[in-house]
């Protein structure tokens, strides 16, 4: 089971807020971490926002239609991590 974060092709810059991203981190059931691909759903260590990887690997907003479109479970399990992000980076102001 790998441990490390993935390295991404090259740093990408978080639409949402424009910190430079260059690890993700992909969580699947067996918590193991695996890269990330075209299509996948992230969020944004920086700021929380959700993102997703287009085809050269450049991180784009995530349409709300895209959101809606997925699974109850992956939904909340996204919107779980946003908040975690959001009330880590929002204790750090304190
Ligand atoms: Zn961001």
């Amino acid at each position: 089971m790998a441990a490390v974060p993935a390295d991404l092709p090259a740093p990408c810059r978080c639409p949402h807020c424009g910190a430079v991203l260059d690890g993700a981190s992909a969580v699947n059931d067996a918590g193991d971490f695996a890269a990330p691909s075209f299509g996948d759903i992230s969020v944004c260590f920086a700021c929380g926002g959700l993102v997703v990887f287009d085809t050269e690997m450049r991180l784009d907003k995530l349409a709300p239609a895209l959101l809606m479109r997925l699974g109850a479970d992956e939904r909340a399990g996204l919107l779980a991590v946003q908040r975690a992000v959001r009330l880590m980076r929002a204790e750090e102001d304190h």
